[in-house]
Order: structure tokens, then C-alpha cells, then sequence
């Protein structure tokens, strides 16, 4: 008897499980806004009506004004389902089975989720122990089958940055390569390679509502790139993906600039704060540039993520990524939470005997 099995793909893809569970207390873990959205956004919701719902979701107003908040043109722009969906359609517009997907590790997980299950190789090139963008070894790593290279500017979970000139030599390596630039932390960052887009073929940058704008739960990311490469990625996307809550939230949180700067702020005051603890308490960490630090605990790893759990902080433990035995990952949120999360951080490490640099 013949049984059914899915694609060869499938088969090879990593099965990933957003470890979420119960996620009542501080959430240091998913390096989303660990506070709210702004108000305009909750005001655009409660004016949706039932009627507002029965139409399917049209995204190509909404495109068109996202366009011109980042100086694109509309056929330059196209509405995800989050980065992630985004993600998924770069691997299904690129990726032939056997093609190479080219990731400087550790990185963001889903491009190898995706990679695998569009039955692509994937060549991973580790960064050293600064986890400081291994440039040299990824030009080396660029082969005739790269047909995607995935870069997250700023980087997780190392809160690394790559430099403009270094995106620019990437690129010009491979020009029979789509380059990802995903610029999920750019506001906590403030440089982008946006305004490159359209002048470089191979050049696609992703944004998230995700983390600063606070809209995690209504699912929407953003892909830009030069028109020639967007008419391939449309086809492959579903019409209606992004859905109508969504749409209508976007145009108020793209307009609530005030809020945006005032998160923003407060992450970046919160995070110098964050690091004078972890410096006093002789933690190593590595600099961010994004809205979370990557700290080396050591062996103690697991217990320590119990001990902050206990006192309703939750933490990232990053320990199976490439290079971070020991580490966990640590969201920063305005100074409030972040004060309350280096109180659990002092009395979690009294309870492992902290007594210094693992
Ligand atoms: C969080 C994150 C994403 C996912 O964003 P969504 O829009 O929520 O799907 C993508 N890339 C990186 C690097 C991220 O950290």
C-alpha cells in the first residue's frame, strides 16, 4: 500500500514552534513592543463596522500610501502577512530545489525554514565570537547556485549591524542573487538601505510593523524592491493575505510619527540602562543596535531563564543558535518595564550564584 507524503521539502524543513506558551508577565522574549501600539491605531479599530468586514481586504490604496511615507513608488512596495510571509514568497520567487540559500549565522530563524522547505541548500557562513558581519567569508561563500542571501540589519540575536558599504559589496557579488536586507530593528537603528531600492536590481529590503510600531498581532510586514523583481513576487503572494484590521491600522500608525519617536526613545534610554547593569553585574554582552541585548550566562543558562520566569519576566534562551552556547536574549521596552526586568535580572543571578563573566 502507498501512503501519502509531502514534498521533499517538507520532509527536510525544520518544524518551528514559536516557543509562546503561557505568556502572562513581562514579555522580554519576542522583541515585540512590550507596551502597546499607538491610540490612533485602537481609535481606527473600534471605527471598523460589520460592514467594513464582509468586503475582502483591498491592499493597493494602502500600498500606494506606504509607498510615498518611504519615498517609493507603488510598484516598488508590497504588503505582507508580516516578514515572515515575506520571507516565504522571496523563497518561493527564488528558490529552484537544489539552489542555494546563502545565511551568515546565527540569524533570524525563518530563512532557513523557508529555504528548506522551498528544497534549497542552505549555506551558512558563522560569524566569529563579536558575531561581527563575517563579510570576507560570505563573499567567499557566494557560488554560481546563490540564489538568495538573507541579511538582518540590525541582526537576532546578536543585535550585530552590517555597514552600507558591506550591503553594497554583497550585492555587487551577486547580481544573480536576491539580497535580503531585513530591516525588522531599523527604527531602533536609524540606517537603512531603503533609498537604494530601484537602483540596484537585486536589492530587496523588508520592514516589520511588528516591533516598534507594536502591531505583532495583526500580522503586517512590508517588501520594496525595484519593479522589474516586485512583478514576480506579486504573483506568488495571495491577494487577500494582508487582512482588512490590519489595512485599515496602518495609515494611523504610520501618521502617529509622535509615538513612534516617543517608543523609540524610550528603548534606546532603556537600553543604555540595561547595559550599566549588565556591566555591573559583569555580564558579557554584546552592543545593539536593536531593541534587545544578547548576554552570555554560561552553563547556568536554562536555570537562569526559570529563575526570571519566576519572577514573571520572560527571556529568550538562545543557547541552540550557531556560536551562543549560553546565551539568552533580553527585549528592551521603555524605562518602566526595563527597570522592573533588571530588578528579576539582579535576583535571578543571586539565585544561579552569579559570581562573574561566564
Ligand atoms: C521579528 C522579526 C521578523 C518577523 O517579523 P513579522 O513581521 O512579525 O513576521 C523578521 N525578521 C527579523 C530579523 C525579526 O527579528
Amino acid at each position: 500500500m502507498s501512503r501519502l507524503e509531502p514534498r521533499a521539502g517538507v520532509l527536510r524543513m525544520k518544524e518551528y514552534h514559536p516557543p509562546l506558551g503561557d505568556r502572562s508577565g513581562l514579555r522580554l522574549d519576542f522583541n515585540e513592543n512590550t507596551l502597546a501600539c499607538s491610540p490612533r491605531v485602537r481609535e481606527a479599530l473600534a471605527a471598523i463596522t460589520g460592514a467594513d468586514l464582509t468586503r475582502y481586504p483591498e491592499r493597493g490604496p494602502i500600498e500606494a500610501m506606504v509607498a510615498r511615507h518611504h519615498g517609493l513608488h507603488p510598484d516598488q512596495v508590497l504588503l505582507t502577512n508580516g516578514v515572515d510571509e515575506a520571507i516565504h514568497v522571496l523563497c518561493q520567487t527564488y528558490l529552484n530545489p537544489g539552489d542555494a540559500l546563502l545565511l551568515p549565522v546565527p540569524t533570524y530563524s525563518m530563512y532557513e525554514v523557508y529555504g528548506s522547505g522551498a528544497e534549497a541548500r542552505i549555506d551558512r557562513v558563522v560569524a566569529g565570537h563579536s558575531f561581527a558581519f563575517p563579510l570576507e567569508e560570505l563573499l567567499a561563500a557566494i557560488t554560481p547556485q546563490t540564489r538568495l542571501i538573507a541579511i538582518a540589519n540590525p541582526n537576532s540575536p546578536t543585535g550585530q549591524t552590517v555597514t552600507r558599504e558591506q550591503i553594497l559589496q554583497v550585492l555587487t557579488a551577486a547580481p544573480h542573487a536576491a539580497v535580503l536586507v531585513d530591516e525588522a530593528y531599523f527604527h531602533f537603528f536609524g540606517e537603512s538601505v531603503m533609498d537604494l531600492v530601484g537602483q540596484i536590481p537585486n536589492l530587496i529590503v523588508a520592514r516589520t510593523f511588528s516591533k516598534a510600531y507594536g502591531l505583532a498581532g495583526l500580522r503586517l510586514g512590508m517588501l520594496a524592491a525595484a519593479k522589474e523583481q516586485m512583478q514576480w513576487m506579486r504573483r506568488v503572494i495571495s491577494p487577500y493575505s494582508v487582512n482588512a484590521l490590519a489595512l485599515a491600522c496602518l495609515p494611523p500608525a504610520l501618521e502617529d510619527q509622535q509615538y513612534l519617536d516617543w517608543y523609540v526613545g524610550e528603548v534606546k534610554a532603556a537600553r543604555l540602562l540595561m547595559e550599566a547593569a549588565l556591566d555591573r553585574l559583569a555580564v558579557h554582552r554584546w552592543p545593539s543596535a536593536a531593541n534587545f541585548v544578547l548576554v552570555r550566562i554560561g552553563a547556568q543558562h536554562r536555570h537562569f531563564v526559570q529563575a526570571m520566569r519566576d519572577r514573571d519576566v520572560l527571556v529568550r534562551d538562545r543557547s541552540s543558535d550557531p556560536g551562543c552556547e549560553g546565551c539568552v536574549r533580553i527585549t528592551i521596552g521603555p524605562r518602566e518595564q526595563t527597570d522592573a526586568g533588571i530588578l528579576a535580572l539582579e535576583e535571578s543571578l543571586a539565585e544561579i550564584g552569579w559570581k562573574g563573566k561566564a
